[in-house]
């Protein structure tokens, strides 16, 4: 039978024979520029190129984790919502657009921070993010500034290659990008007297290893363009920056890459001339690339125009980091899409895998041992026993039911329930309070309409109900003397609508009605335990 094989798995075999010819360790990378809140659509730079390393590790090979802050780019843009470092986001009002406005065109690295709080506005967003990677529990990546490189020297040879090939250079780009002018020289140099990076250079001396530029303008992605201030001036290979198209290609050079992950807009646009500059260029094999697709959140694109843009912090305030990382150990070929409506499913597909990793629960043989490893790639370590995991359903509705979020109201709930049995051990307990809290988030945030439920004290005035359905409902109250587990009560709720000849949804909706006025909620046998058949019973015979 053909077993299926973890992705990262296949990824990391590759890796290593690569490796191994050039005798080499692994090294998997991702980038970004620290534009802003960066979202968990780009999480999957980190996440693919972290699984793979954690997956050459396990095979015993030697491998690091490289992730660079590509922080010479320019600020081409203010977005009009931007995250502190606590995470949460603040709309940026017009006098700070303005002051910062002054800046587009100026690298991440040299633009102030909006928020004041670090010392550029790259080490803020680049913080923001590392603290979101190392909170997923990718603890072992190695993190680097592009603007430390470049200062460091760590591009010099290959902007020297670029420069002393400028034949090559100039015949790929002019290949790839036809627009380009024919006395094009891949180097943009950072405006001694403006500070932007606009300077273009005109020529280059490679002994000195210097620039001569002229701060020109630019257009930054269509959006702004940039005025240059005409200043003429000269600079080393370290006071710019390799344009894109040789930047990349520079940093696999650089760090030795075996393998990395990159967005299809890559993959369609600049990885065909980056691969070629690679060979031609700095004569080195690019890496072994993974192609993913954008992600989607409740079936939408992320922009902030449409205010659905999420960083990796808010979703550790609804899920376990164990739990949102396992999200991104799945094959991502397809075009994937992120519930947060019905984050419950991801929690159950994880809880899923834990049970069939711990041999509590069966699945196919074929599926058996990807859906462990799966598993085994969402831990920084993985757990010794199966830790106890509250089903995040019952936790919702538990923090329904006690909104001043009482811990001891809420475990008086889950023992009346039977979802949870005296003693209570110390680390079940920190589980249940860890889930109980993240429930409460997801239901005070990112619940749909209609989750929040009020327990009546009466039956509501207005409500009518069918003769029958009365009489079945009076029933069902008075059988809650005997039916006192949650299987006892599930099977009143099918008997007694049969005996009065009511369909169960009818019935259900009356129940419903009833006891929270809505016309649905939370399944109903375990949500009469919690609030405790007593009650139950006192306000329907009321009715
Ligand atoms: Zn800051
Ligand atoms: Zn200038």
């Amino acid at each position: 039978m053909d077993m299926d094989v973890f992705w990262a798995d296949q990824l990391a075999e590759e890796a290593i024979i690569r490796a191994k010819k050039e005798r080499r360790i692994v090294t998997c990378r991702g980038a970004a520029s620290p534009s802003g809140g960066k979202h968990i659509g780009n999480l999957f730079d980190a996440a693919k190129a972290y699984m793979v390393h954690k997956a050459v590790l396990k095979k015993g090979y030697q491998s690091r984790f490289v992730f660079t802050h590509d922080d010479r780019d320019p600020l081409r843009n203010i977005p009009s919502k931007l995250p502190r470092l606590d995470g949460k986001w603040y709309m940026v009002d017009e006098n700070t657009k303005k002051k910062l406005e002054k800046y587009l065109g100026v690298p991440y690295s040299r633009t102030p921070d909006p928020f004041k709080c670090c010392d550029s506005w790259s080490v803020h967003f680049a913080t923001l993010w590392e603290n979101g990677v190392r909170a997923l529990g990718m603890k072992d990546a190695e993190f680097y500034f592009a603007e430390d490189l470049y200062e460091a020297g760590r591009f010099d040879s290959c902007v020297q290659a670029a420069l002393e090939k400028l034949d090559v250079s100039r015949k790929i780009i002019k290949k790839f990008q036809e627009s380009k002018e024919s006395d094009y020289i891949p180097f943009d140099a950072i405006c001694g007297k403006c500070g932007k990076i606009m300077g273009k250079a005109v020529s280059f001396d490679i002994e000195k290893k210097t620039v001569d530029y002229v701060c020109t303008g630019r257009d930054l992605a269509g959006k702004y363009a940039i005025q240059g201030c005409g200043f003429r001036g000269t600079t080393t290979f370290r006071g710019g920056k390799l344009p894109w198209s040789f930047e990349w290609p520079a940093q696999w050079s650089i760090w030795a890459t075996t393998f990395e992950p990159f967005g299809k807009e890559h993959a369609e646009g600049s990885w065909p001339r980056c691969s070629v500059i690679a060979r031609e260029v700095f004569e080195i094999e690019p890496p072994i690339p993974h192609i993913y697709e954008f992600l989607l959140i409740n079936g939408e694109k992320m922009s902030t125009r449409y205010g659905n843009v999420y960083i990796a912090q808010e979703m550790l305030q609804i899920v376990e980091p164990e739990v949102f990382l396992y999200f991104y150990t799945k094959r991502s070929k397809k075009q994937r899409s992120l519930d947060l409506k019905t984050i419950h499913l991801l929690v159950e597909d994880f809880e899923k895998a834990e049970r069939v990793y711990f041999g509590k629960d069966a699945a196919d043989e074929k599926n058996r041992e990807n859906m462990a490893r799966m598993y085994e790639s969402s831990f920084a370590s993985v757990p010794k026993k199966m830790p106890f995991r509250l089903p995040y359903h019952l936790a919702v509705m538990v923090a329904n039911l006690v909104p001043d979020r009482s811990w001891e109201r809420s475990l008086q709930i889950l023992k009346e329930t039977g979802h949870v049995k005296e003693p209570l051990p110390a680390d079940d307990e920190m589980q249940i309070k860890r889930r109980l809290e993240l429930a409460a988030h997801w239901l005070d945030i990112f619940a749909p309409e209609g989750t929040k439920i009020a327990v009546n004290e009466n039956p509501p005035k207005d409500l009518t109900l069918a003769l029958k359905e009365k009489a079945a409902l009076k029933e069902f109250a008075a059988s809650l003397d005997q039916a006192k587990t949650e299987e006892g009560i599930y099977e009143k709720l099918y008997e007694i609508p049969r005996k009065h000849k009511i369909e169960p949804k009818a019935f259900f909706r009356a129940a419903y009605l009833a006891l929270i006025s809505r016309d649905r909620g939370p399944r109903l046998a375990p949500f009469i335990m919690a609030l405790g058949r007593g009650r139950v019973k006192e306000l329907l015979e009321k009715l």
